[in-house]
């Protein structure tokens, strides 16, 4: 040790700052991860290993000039340490869709966030900083350290770089690293919006005086796990009772919410992926069409449906703080208020997108506990075989959620003049060919569930449209059936409307 201090002095100051600020600002990213038995213990204490050589990267980087050091570090400090203490109280992370909101906040609402805890963190981490900066002024580098320090550099950056290369930005979606990774992304969604689109609303109108539509966009929910298309267990009772037109063959090319959304959204379909990335949505021709459209989201914004939400008239999402995979309660009943809000706006035309979280892993989180009817459910983000009753469990309480949510929704539009369709953006695995949860194009992920419910007057004013769609549902249904059929659904006329692509038609063409 003594040799240490007489000849690595740097060295040593840089490996006590990383350990303290570890320490302080790492750890409470693993607080709400739910942990059980020694393994994940292990793995906890490796993965904060892992973060703290990225730290150290940090600090060496910053430390390498003492003046920079004194003006760079307290800020960093400052930023990184609240936001562990969001983490520790709220389970925040730090997104893109945080990141605006953060522009869009005013005083008043920021001033919210300033209480006595974090006036006590900010006065404790600040203090250690200037301890930290007072040391920096004594040491100067030598040749020796100099080589030791590149040493490590080398060392940390590598184990960190590869450690989240290999598990899919593991540990860039974590404090204080998640800033660099939320602002990259911020910065792309906002190049992608710049880019020039066909605006598909061009020409569009509406033989409708007054209809109500709404879109929900279930989450990873697989069609065989809906008792309508012969699951052994009522997971949509009330939608069952309801007697929504159940779609068992839907096929859906993409199994993950970025590349599927836009798909769905778009003219996108089996012979052209373009209009993703070179046109607008449908909800373009509803506004066209004098409706007035909503989007109401429980999932963050990403960049490659972002422009679709922002085609929409009003905008709300929720909880953008909360990372889409947080253990916290972020349930798609935080939508029923802003639902209801919109439907006291007697509009006569309107169209509201509902982006649930439905049934996204960690299922746990989407319901709440009263919903836990099937047990036991999962207690550890372990996946494995042993766990897989348990996963499923949770899972299907998650859709008896979404059931029981949708019902309520149905209630309040059903005296209208009014359609619902429910379409998941995927499936799900567990463990079938090996694979679980989404992303990796199985049959089960590939066959999202989907239904239509029509309200009675709808029913009556447009039987013709009822037969067809009863004619077609059990046929192979691609999902990009969505734009053509919602647009026919609200009587649009369009130059982009395909009718062999609706339901609701007689031509329809599988
Ligand atoms: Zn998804």
């Amino acid at each position: 040790m003594r040799y240490l201090v007489r000849h690595f002095p740097f060295i040593l100051f840089l490996i006590v700052t990383t350990l303290v600020f570890s320490i302080i600002i790492l750890v409470p990213n693993y607080k709400h991860y739910p942990f059980e038995g020694i393994s994940d213990l292990v793995l906890v204490i490796g993965h904060w290993s892992i973060a703290a050589m990225g730290m150290l990267c940090l600090v060496l980087l910053l430390s390498l000039n003492r003046y920079v050091f004194m003006v760079a570090f307290p800020l960093f400090v400052a930023v990184a340490s609240a936001t562990a203490l969001f983490t520790w109280q709220f389970d925040v992370s730090i997104n893109s869709a945080l990141i605006e909101s953060i522009f869009f906040t005013n005083a008043q609402e920021a001033s919210g966030f300033f209480t006595f805890p974090l006036l006590i963190t900010l006065l404790v981490t600040l203090g250690l900083s200037a301890v930290a900066i007072i040391f920096r002024f004594r040491f100067r580098w030598t040749r020796r350290q100099a080589y030791v320090a590149i040493l490590l550099f080398v060392a940390c950056y590598s184990a960190f770089w590869y450690v989240n290369r290999k598990r899919y930005n593991t540990m860039l979606q974590r404090n204080p690293f998640s800033y660099y990774l939320a602002t990259k992304e911020y910065l792309k969604e906002r190049r992608e919006l710049s880019k020039d689109r066909l605006m598909v609303g061009k020409g569009a109108y509406t033989d409708e005086d007054s209809l109500l539509v709404v879109f929900v966009i279930g989450e990873a929910l697989r069609a065989d796990h809906v008792q309508m298309n012969g699951y052994h267990r009522v997971t949509m009772p009330n939608m069952e009772r309801r007697g929504v037109v159940s779609l068992p063959h839907l096929f859906t090319p993409y199994t993950h919410t970025a590349q599927s959304l836009p798909y769905i959204l778009t003219r996108a379909g089996a012979d052209s992926i373009d209009p993703v990335a070179t046109e607008s949505s449908f909800i373009d021709a509803f506004k066209e069409s004098t409706f007035y459209t909503a989007w109401l989201g429980n999932q963050n914004p990403t960049k490659t449906y972002r422009f679709f939400v922002g085609e929409c008239d009003t905008v709300f999402v929720n909880k953008p703080q909360l990372s889409d995979y947080s253990v916290l309660k972020k349930m798609d009943s935080d939508l029923l208020e802003p639902f209801f809000g919109l439907m006291e706006q007697k509009r006569p035309r309107m169209l509201v997108n509902l982006h649930f979280i439905g049934n996204h892993w960690w299922y746990n989180s989407n319901y709440p506990d009263t919903f836990a009817i099937f047990k036991p459910i999962m207690h550890s983000k372990v996946i494995s075989e042993e766990n897989r009753e348990m996963m499923i469990n949770s899972y299907d309480n998650a859709t008896l959620f979404s059931d029981y949510l949708l019902d309520i929704i149905i209630g309040k539009i059903e005296q209208e003049n009014s359609l619902l369709i429910f379409l998941a953006d995927h499936g799900q695995s567990f463990g079938e060919q090996g694979k679980w949860l989404h992303t990796n194009n199985t049959p089960t992920e590939q066959n999202p569930a989907g239904f239509i419910w029509l309200s009675q007057s709808f029913r009556e004013k447009y039987p013709e449209k009822v037969e067809s769609l009863m004619s077609n549902r059990s046929k192979t249904i691609n999902t990009s059936f969505l734009f053509h059929t919602i647009l026919h659904g609200a009587a649009i006329h369009s130059p982009y409307l395909d009718v062999r692509q609706s339901l609701f038609s007689p031509d329809y063409q599988p």
